[in-house]
């Protein structure tokens, strides 16, 4: 088609696109042709994006990749997409392309800027402009004014951070190149106005292995239900939870969270795929009250903006309103939002790669977001996403927040997606090319009312007291707070507030600083303010209550004017007092403790059986003995930790450690939440064999392991889909390296992950129970010791339907508290994040083996909802089961949860240090003559 006739057809359609995408440039015409082809239904497709103009001496993705973007079966691998981008860069000053960092596995993180010529020139000077503003103290209104109007705002696109959600790192290379090479009104006006910028993709380790996956498994596919599963691994832990990593564990995370407090975007686009045909996100209750209401009010002006944009041009399907909420702020695009900008975000309609599907809308399409890993998402409490995201539907109801509905049968392609997409972000563009300066203003006075808030509501600040039992935990809060840019000092002299009096050097947040009320949000107790509304994910996260340190709110305002000084970060300095022979490290409950034994393995530990005093110096339980050595000194202050030197070792009961070989057992679905109890003990450099269903069918587990851990999995298909897993289909699906898919086959391998561990793996794993060996199970995995007969006479129910718990904190009892596994807790109660466990009960012989057990009064919910608490009430928490010469370690918690709850780590690494002296059983064994099996097989 001419140029000419291409215009006179969209002046004829669309008139209101018509002066914004009028150009005179040649035309790519294949590309028109080929889109045009690939675009299912004249309707799934706009103005905006069927045509691509031709620029001299500029490359398109064509000419650097070989094909357009949404081509029928293409997925481009991160190398490709960097090449591409930097190309582009190479090709015309007005790219720039930033390293953000490097991941896990050793890849690039690219960030590319698109504006005009000028712009990129002195972007350094319009990052000082948005620096001035996100911090504005000491400025006046006239000079904020002043420094508005030369500013622009950088608007941030994130692609690719769900890998199965593959359109997103697609789309934005086109985007890229038409914002550099199209001449058409709109696009100067978005070099001009805006500095966009680019995260090519927001997980590459995932990219390239699910890219592996698809071009090995799924290019054949003709519908989403083909039986073959995704890929076991996105990024070197975790998968979907990329987007749930509240503390900015994962090293990609959080050099994006670094680039961000660099350059503050005032906006940030979070790109996702699931829901049809196109939600945009507006911000829906429940809402975090404590951020500024311009946010909740610009959301939907965003989101408005690009429905009646897209409903303009016929395309149907695309609302907003419904679906996800603002409750929680964990996500990662959330960066943004708590950080005085805006937290934008998609959800197009997608295949998981880039074949064309016939697909059925009205059940509410491919469900979860990020439900093409290996498990299903499961928001957290239970439903799932429909019911989570509560309104929304499947997206082919007419509702007031979706006029124009999508129909209930569609045939959906790459190019389809790419269409929504890259039109809608073309309209939010548009918005902020003329609107930049609300933008920017809005940004200032969210950054201004942050600060103000700070110095007119309670709680005016939070102390963190000096003196702590183990200061290491306090550390971890500070410097999360720190890695979030929130400013934290250290009080130079005693600290006198109506709140109490705390010692100097107590750690001190006041709120009158540009990220006080994320401080705020993070350290509150959340108090959810509807029950009747579900949410996407947890409703609390609370870090004292998390990390069970000391952390008050103060409403006195005196807090403002404490002199302190700032603290880069907190380094927890450990001492050695006095000397002697023998060197006695306090179990003060410090999470280092078991670093300390592996980074001295060679070293004969004992750990005293109860507390004792020695040279004036209480012992607690579990205190470790060891020779006086400078190498064990110098651990012990590099890890924080207290110690006492000795004459001589106390008159107490004592034991060896021995460090257990163990083996973490993971399904080849589940490994995400392994991967999160994987990344604990990694970092407090535990050792352990990860294996899967092929090493516990082999056998003979106790020749080789001590401890076997089973991470919380199966969620709530149970214990059955531990041992069963993914559905064998009758072909084999292998995960494992090749010379073509390199990606494939790290963190462990298989000839094929389908089929479980069956009823031979449970048999194995029973026998290893029954000759001595420990099992450790966490969460949902507590299931399967019950079900599957290891426990058997442990009951594991479900709750009710009308049950409802999305990760609140609660109180739990300790019931045993000389057990082993508590040294280093102090006290009887303690907070502990609900975790979805199962609902323990032991026979009446088996009142011991409870070691914690819940009260399930309302008055022991600490923070977030918690519906249907009754259901738990006096329900066990942890069991310590006999069963044969071994152990069943049964945690309803989850001890290991997103590397949040470390103040219940201890309980698990207890178990670990200590697996081979769990108290002797002292009640009616496991399985009592009379129950059908004997007590020793
Ligand atoms: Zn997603």
């Amino acid at each position: 088609m001419k140029v000419s006739q291409r215009l006179a057809v969209s002046l004829v359609v669309v008139g209101a696109a018509f002066t914004l995408a009028q150009t005179t440039q040649p035309q790519d015409e294949e590309f028109a042709r080929s889109v045009k082809e690939w675009t299912t239904s004249p309707q799934f497709m706009s103005p905006l994006v069927d045509h691509l103009p031709k620029a001299a001496g500029i490359p398109s993705p064509k000419d650097v990749l070989g094909y357009y973007i949404g081509a029928p079966k293409k997925l481009t691998y991160t190398a490709d997409i960097y090449r591409y981008y930097r190309a582009l860069a190479a090709a015309s000053k007005r790219v720039k392309v930033f390293t953000a960092g490097q991941t896990d596995e050793g890849r690039e993180q690219i960030i590319t800027a698109i504006a005009d010529e000028d712009t990129i020139r002195n972007l350094d000077t319009y990052k000082g402009y948005l620096a001035r503003l996100a911090d504005p103290r000491g400025l006046t209104e006239t000079e904020a004014r002043g420094i508005i109007a030369q500013a622009k705002p950088i608007y941030l696109f994130m692609g690719g951070l769900h890998s199965s959600e593959t359109g997103p790192p697609e789309m934005l290379m086109e985007l890229a190149y038409r914002l550099v090479a199209e001449d058409a009104p709109l696009y100067a006006q978005i070099r001009k106005n805006v500095i966009v910028m680019i995260m090519a993709t927001a997980e590459p380790d995932g990219r390239d292995r699910y890219v592996d996956w698809y071009y090995r498994y799924k290019t054949a596919s003709e519908s989403e239900n083909d039986g073959i599963p995704g890929p076991p691994y996105w990024g070197k832990y975790i998968y979907h939870d990329n987007n749930r990593d509240i503390n900015y564990s994962q090293v990609t995370m959080r050099n994006w969270l670094k680039f961000y407090l660099q350059w503050h975007p005032p906006i940030m686009h979070d790109l996702h795929e699931s829901q049809p045909l196109l939600y945009t996100f507006s911000g829906q209750a429940p809402q975090n009250p404590t951020l500024d209401p311009i946010l909740y009010a610009e959301l939907p002006w965003f989101s408005n903006f690009e429905m009646t944009k897209l409903i303009s041009y016929g395309m149907p399907g695309v609302w907003d309103h419904a679906f996800v909420d603002m409750w929680s702020p964990g996500y990662l695009g959330f960066m943004s939002s708590n950080h005085n900008g805006m937290l934008r975000m998609y959800e197009t309609f997608g295949n998981g790669g880039a074949n064309t599907m016939r697909r059925n809308l009205g059940g509410g399409g491919r469900g979860g977001e990020g439900g093409g890993g290996g498990a299903a998402a499961e928001p957290a409490g239970g439903p799932g996403p429909e019911a989570a995201g509560g309104r929304g539907g499947g997206g082919t109801e007419r509702e007031w927040y979706r006029p124009l509905p999508a129909p209930r049968q569609v045939n959906w392609s790459m190019r389809n997606n790419t269409n929504y997409m890259e039109t809608a972000v073309l309209s939010a563009l548009e918005l902020t090319a003329n609107f930049s300066q609300t933008i920017l203003e809005n940004f200032y006075k969210k950054s201004r009312n942050s600060v103000e808030s700070g110095r007119s509501e309670a709680p005016y600040g939070y102390v963190l007291p000096a003196g702590q039992r183990d200061m290491t935990r306090v550390a971890f809060i500070v410097n999360i707070l720190r890695l979030q840019g929130i400013e934290v000092g250290r009080a130079n002299a005693q600290v006198k507030l109506n709140e109490g009096t705390f010692p100097a050097g107590s750690l001190i947040v006041k709120r009158d600083q540009p990220y006080g009320r994320l401080a705020k949000i993070l350290l509150e107790v959340q108090k959810y303010p509807d029950p009747s509304l579900r949410t996407y994910d947890d409703t609390a996260w609370t870090m004292g209550l998390m990390s069970h340190a000391e952390v008050h709110d103060i409403a006195d305002k005196a807090i403002l004017n404490v002199p302190v000084t700032p603290v880069d970060t907190l380094q927890v300095q450990g001492e050695v007092k006095g000397e002697g022979p023998v060197t006695a490290v306090l179990e003060n409950g410090s999470n280092s403790l078991i670093t300390l034994l592996y980074r001295l393995k060679d070293v004969k530990f004992e750990s005293i059986e109860q507390p004792a005093t020695a040279g004036g110096t209480n012992l607690p339980a579990g205190s470790l003995l060891a020779p006086a050595s400078p190498r064990l000194t110098s651990e012990i202050d590099k890890l924080g930790l207290k110690a006492v030197a000795l004459a001589s070792a106390p008159d107490v009961a004592k034991h060896t450690v021995t460090l257990p070989r163990i083996a973490m057992y993971s399904t080849w679905s589940g490994t995400q939440d392994t991967g999160w109890v994987r990344y604990a003990l990694d970092q407090f450099e535990v050792k352990y064999d990860l294996i899967y269903k092929e090493r516990v069918r082999q056998g003979s587990l106790k020749g080789s392991y001590d401890l076997i851990l089973m991470p919380s999995q199966g969620g709530r298909g149970g214990a059955k889909s531990i041992v069963f897993d993914i559905e064998s289909r009758g072909k084999a699906v292998a995960y494992d390296k090749t010379p073509q898919f390199k990606n494939l086959g790290m963190y462990g391998e298989s000839p094929d992950i389908t089929g479980g561990m069956g009823l031979a793996g449970v048999t194995e794993i029973d026998k290893f129970v029954q000759q001595g060996g420990v099992l450790v199970t966490l969460g949902a995995s507590s299931y399967f010791p019950a079900e599957f007969g290891i426990t058997h006479t442990v009951d594991a129910a479900r709750p009710s339907a009308q049950f409802y718990a999305p990760g609140p904190i609660v109180e739990a009892d300790i019931t045993r508290p000389t057990h082993p596994i508590f040294y280093g807790y102090t006290d009887r109660t303690l907070p502990v994040r609900y975790a979805g466990g199962p609902l323990l009960r032991v026979p009446a012989e088996g009142r011991r083996w409870v070691l914690m057990q819940y009260p399930g009064t309302d008055k022991s919910v600490l923070s977030g909802l918690f519906k249907g608490v009754a259901e738990i009430r006096n329900r066990p928490a942890i069991l310590d089961v006999p069963s044969g010469q071994g152990h069943v370690v049964m945690f309803a918690t989850n001890p290991a949860y997103r590397w949040q709850n470390l103040g219940e780590f201890g309980m698990l690494a207890n178990a670990l240090m200590h697996w081979d002296d769990l108290p002797k059983p002292d009640a009616a064994p496991e399985r009592p003559s009379g129950t059908g099996a004997g007590a020793e097989r």
